[in-house]
């Protein structure tokens, strides 16, 4: 593995010392890039020519004086963002976005006419976006494997997976061709394949980010995160990202806060958090458990308190996540038809509008997406909504309370958890046994049916036969408190966490 691009930070103080120039700081990411996606197929599209050009629009703008506080900085963005045409040149109608494929077939051809809120927050900061990531398809998977196009391989071992559905973003970062990225969580696809990859992860809270502009895959839960390098890093992305967009209506008000600030204080004094017992089995990987056990002494060196708490529904989260995200993915995906949105079959003589639907959803979605679409509208089927969705629904509720007992009640600042029960696990491992897959999830999709936000940051090392393999932790958060998931993750990452072997 080559050497990761250098942090955000790092790239931002050689840029405004003059010490490098966007374009420079561009070609070395594209540079890396093509070096490496040859074996990882972390991304679908490359901007070769459109990021350097943007870059050296950039430099112009530095030179008369602009201040941008990301420029240069090379970026990579997940699949089911929209880049519209003008992503390079407002006004210009060239195509310089490219597909917006979400890694299917039947949008393999799809052209966003305009640019999602996150993404063009960061343009407009002065990001160079230098790629679209590969995912799993309309990002349903947790390990880049359910892809139109191709597997992701994980940078630190490539027979292994990179953890999904964010993938791309993860193992673009972990391989040095960016310096940060954008994924989207809807139930984990920021926070683990950051964790299986060796990188940060952040999921918000629902609505601190714009959705306008993800395809959506579950509307009441999806978020869009971002992967860095590190806390700090991870936080000033956020500070641009967030905020209100009157394109979405669930994104809040709320002003954002200076998280960079917080990921940098010491913590507040009598800091508690809480470690779920749900969370200390011996199902977990020995090196997920070691660690646990090193956060928790961190933690507890730096005047901190730990307290072991509660999540009595766990064991029911993934229960209830599959039925509600298969739900919402089957309402949401009802327009890619062939004729609203989506490649449109080839149809012979004398067949109808139905057969053209039919062909189209058949040809276009893979096993994964269909096997969810299934599930979703079986959920949603008078006779079964009650014994299904609706149970569903009503366990979410309980999840919530779970986790506001734990914050108002037992006073938790935060919550510490593996993201993962283990490391990466080899490509094809759990390809035939679809729920061994979606266990994976045990540790994240609580956090996305409760709204909560949660960071992953690496924690150690498992030594496996191929490869030594990064474990992470998550720290979780109430809601809109960033401040303090940001706080705990600075301390954690700053006593060296990820420094020790596991
Ligand atoms: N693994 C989960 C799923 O397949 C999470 C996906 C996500 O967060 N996009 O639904």
């Amino acid at each position: 593995m080559t050497p990761p691009t250098d942090s955000l930070a790092a790239i931002r103080r050689a840029i405004l010392q003059g010490d490098l120039t966007a374009e420079q700081s561009t070609l070395a990411a594209l540079h890396t890039s093509a070096a490496q996606n040859g074996t990882l197929n972390a991304l679908i599209t490359t901007f070769t020519q459109q990021a350097p050009e943007q870059a050296r629009r950039i430099d112009s703008r530095l030179r008369a004086g602009e201040h941008l506080p990301l420029a240069g900085v090379p970026i990579v963005i997940k699949d089911n963002i929209c880049l519209g045409p003008d992503f390079a040149r407002p006004g210009d109608a060239l195509g310089y976005g490219g597909p917006t494929t979400c890694a299917s077939r039947i949008l393999a051809e799809y052209h966003s006419p305009f640019t999602a809120t996150a993404a063009q927050r960061l343009i407009d900061a002065g990001a160079i976006i230098i790629g679209k990531s590969n995912l799993d398809e309309f990002a349903m998977g947790s390990s880049t494997e359910h892809s139109a196009f191709g597997p992701t391989r994980n940078p630190h071992a490539s027979n292994r997976v990179p953890g999904g559905s964010s993938g791309g973003s993860a193992a673009a970062l972990a391989a040095g061709m960016c310096a940060a990225a954008l994924g989207s969580d809807t139930g984990g696809s920021v926070r683990q394949p950051a964790a299986l990859c060796g990188v940060v992860g952040v999921k918000p809270t629902y609505g601190r980010v714009s959705r306008w502009g993800l395809v959506a895959y579950a509307s009441s839960l999806d978020q869009i995160g971002i992967f860095a390098h590190s806390v700090p890093d991870a936080a000033s992305l956020l500070e641009i990202i967030a905020g209100h967009d009157p394109l979405d209506a669930t994104s809040s008000q709320r002003p954002g806060e200076n998280w960079s600030a917080a990921a940098a204080a010491p913590p507040p004094a009598g800091l508690l958090v809480g470690v779920p017992r749900q969370a200390r089995t011996n199902l977990n990987h020995p090196a997920v458990s070691a660690a646990m056990r090193r956060c928790e002494d961190a933690i507890s060196a730096a005047g901190g308190r730990i307290v072991e708490i509660d999540l009595t529904t766990t064991d029911l989260a993934v229960a209830a996540y599959y039925i509600v995200a298969a739900a919402e993915a089957s309402s949401n995906l009802a327009r890619f038809d062939g004729v609203r949105y989506g490649r449109r079959a080839a149809l012979n003589d004398g067949e109808g509008l139905e057969e053209l639907y039919r062909r189209s959803r058949a040809e276009g979605f893979g096993p994964e997406v269909k096997r969810r679409i299934m599930l979703g509208t079986h959920v949603l089927s008078s006779g079964y909504y009650d014994a299904y969705y609706l149970k569903a629904l009503k366990v979410r509720r309980l999840i919530e309370q779970d986790f506001a007992r734990a914050f108002a009640h037992a006073g938790c600042h935060a919550l510490l958890m593996p993201t993962s029960p283990a490391p990466a696990f080899a490509i094809g491992e759990k390809a035939s046994d679809p729920l061994a897959l979606y266990l994976e999830d045990i540790y994240t999709v609580g956090v996305n049916l409760a709204g909560l936000p949660a960071i992953s940051i690496p924690a150690g090392w498992a030594a496996l036969p191929d490869g030594v393999l990064p474990v992470g932790v998550q720290v979780i958060a109430p809601a809109f408190n960033e401040s303090s998931m940001f706080n705990v993750a600075g301390l954690l990452e700053r006593s060296g966490v990820s420094r020790r072997a596991g």
